[in-house]
């Protein structure tokens, strides 16, 4: 079933063998026939994750880079609708002619393909593959038969995560869902080596005997993946059962010795993360708060910077929509600090407006991220320069004052996919004297980004007059990245910093932001 955290096993197994040092490279399949995510709702499917070279993915990518610590590319991601679409591309440029185009072998076919072109760009030791959706379903039923091809002519191991639920009252722990799960996969002629078993409790060994009993796999090959105290801690429980030899083993790889310096400092911030330090309370104000996915880079961003300054992140999540029309706003009383993230669309908006408001006028260390810094933009204008009306014209095309529009560039774009300002984009921050230069100690950055919209230069005079700091461009200059304000701690940014936010390396704008709540609470 979904939900089991799918990505975070990926990702420790990734972070495991990295651990030894060898290359190691995720891929991900999704079964859907989106081209990509970038058009789907971060409300129903979770966050649209962006790499570096514009690729809008799945947000597991962000957690293999979280884990893996580097940048990886889009090409990992392999998608029903990539892979029909260029086995179409294919039947119409004549490369089948004569024959009958099918699942199998023309698209498990691609598959392979698709695998083999990234091992000999790349060259990775292993690749660890996350097969999305369940076992069973239809939509991932090629992938998985192409991978049962793949294995009769490539080194494979298979791993089956499933769930044990508990009944509650007796605490007893029941194989029955594993059971068929595995039976299922048989069914589809894979025996896997492993069966990792999501459980709330610890797994009894009787539950292991059990499973391993039906599995015709030896008991130390039942891996317990019950609760840990933060998902960073995962790769180090895997290990502790043996997880890390018997891969290995199994993969047939050279052997190798741990890494002891990098497994020892990730040992130690996760033990930052469950002990930490100073109590800081961060407000994020969003639209999409229903769902927590929706803003998964953000959070982990905080956990980050808190495992970075030893301090412990307790983020409330604040609905946008019930902070509009209202004068006082005791829900952000109490926040050491407040963010408004990246959000599309007219719902909500006031709410976020009236959240900036009340950091600025109350002195609360503030961070506003894509929309987030566009609504900085606008508060400011309306409520500091007295541009009353003044507005993005994505909410309000008619405003005399769209402090915030499209550029000329976006204004004849019809088609919805890929067509945003995205990737990575240089950014210069000249000024010495800025919260961002301080963060981030340089004046060249890059960051992520993913918008139509822009800071409208028209007004860029008239708000800096008023106070309103420009302290980032683009390289060329064209284009605001970075606003502050003049008074406080307050700055927002055009761009996605969390994106690029990895546990062995927290996203300077996050621990600027925490370590500026921490010395207020001093
Ligand atoms: N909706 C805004 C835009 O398109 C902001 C996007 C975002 O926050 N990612 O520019």
């Amino acid at each position: 079933m979904s939900g089991l955290g799918k990505g975070v096993v990926t990702s420790s197994i990734i972070k495991i063998l990295d651990f030894y040092g060898y290359s190691v490279l995720p891929i991900k399949f999704d079964g859907y026939l989106n081209y990509d995510c970038g058009t789907m709702n971060p409300y129903r499917h979770g966050e649209v994750f962006v790499l570096d070279d514009k690729s809008e993915v799945d947000m597991d990518f962000g957690m293999y880079e979280r884990f893996l610590n580097r940048s990886i590319t889009g090409d990992l991601s392999i998608t029903g609708g990539k892979l029909f679409s260029s086995i179409i591309t294919k039947e119409r440029r004549g490369d089948y002619l004569g024959e009958d185009v099918q699942i199998i072998p023309h698209l498990t076919d691609e598959i392979h393909k698709q695998i083999e072109t990234i091992a000999e760009k790349k060259k990775p030791d292993v690749f660890v593959i996350e097969v999305g959706g369940t076992v069973g379903d239809i939509e991932n039923s090629y992938f998985i038969e192409s991978m049962r091809q793949f294995s009769l002519k490539h080194e494979v191991v298979f791993i089956n995560l499933t769930y044990v639920p508990s009944i509650d009252v007796v605490g007893e722990q029941k194989t029955k869902p594993a059971q068929l799960g595995f039976r299922m996969l048989l069914q589809s002629g894979i025996m896997p080596n492993f069966i990792i078993c999501r459980s709330d409790a610890k797994l009894l060994e009787k539950t292991k005997e059990k499973l391993a009993m039906f599995s015709n796999l030896g008991k130390e090959r039942i891996i317990d993946d019950s609760d840990v105290g933060t998902l960073y801690e995962l790769p180090l429980y895997l290990m502790s059962q043996k997880f890390d030899k018997m891969l290995i083993k199994d993969l047939g790889l050279h052997p190798r010795g741990i890494d002891n310096a990098k497994y020892n400092a990730w040992k130690s911030r996760t033990s930052r993360i469950k002990k930490p330090g100073t109590k800081v309370t961060v407000s994020v104000v969003g639209k999409y708060t229903g769902l927590k996915d929706s803003y998964a880079s953000i959070k982990e961003a905080l956990i980050h910077a808190g495992a970075e300054l030893d301090a412990g992140i307790n983020i409330r999540w604040i609905e946008s929509d019930n902070l509009e029309g209202k004068k006082d706003l005791p829900e952000l009383n109490g926040s050491d600090a407040i963010i408004v993230p990246g959000g599309f669309g007219r719902r909500g908006i006031e709410g976020m407006i009236n959240a900036i408001r009340y950091a600025r006028e109350h002195g609360t260390p503030f961070l506003g991220i894509c929309l987030g810094m566009q609504l900085m933009v606008i508060e400011y204008a309306r409520n500091v320069a007295g541009m009353k009306s003044a507005n993005s014209s994505e909410f309000n095309p008619k405003t005399k004052y769209n402090v915030i529009d499209l550029l000329e560039s976006q204004r004849d774009i019809k088609l919805k996919g890929g067509t945003m300002r995205l990737g990575s984009w240089s950014c210069k921050l000249p000024m010495t004297d800025s919260i961002a230069y301080r963060a981030y100690g340089s004046h060249d950055i890059e960051e992520r980004h993913r918008h139509r919209y822009e800071f409208n230069g028209k007004f860029a005079k008239a708000l800096e007059r008023a106070g309103l700091k420009i302290t980032g461009i683009t390289k060329n200059g064209s284009l605001v990245e970075f606003v502050e304000w003049s008074n406080g701690f307050g700055i927002g940014t055009q761009a996605h910093p969390e994106l690029k936010s990895r546990f062995e390396s927290a996203a300077p704008l996050f621990v600027g932001l925490i370590k500026e709540a921490m010395s207020r609470k001093k």
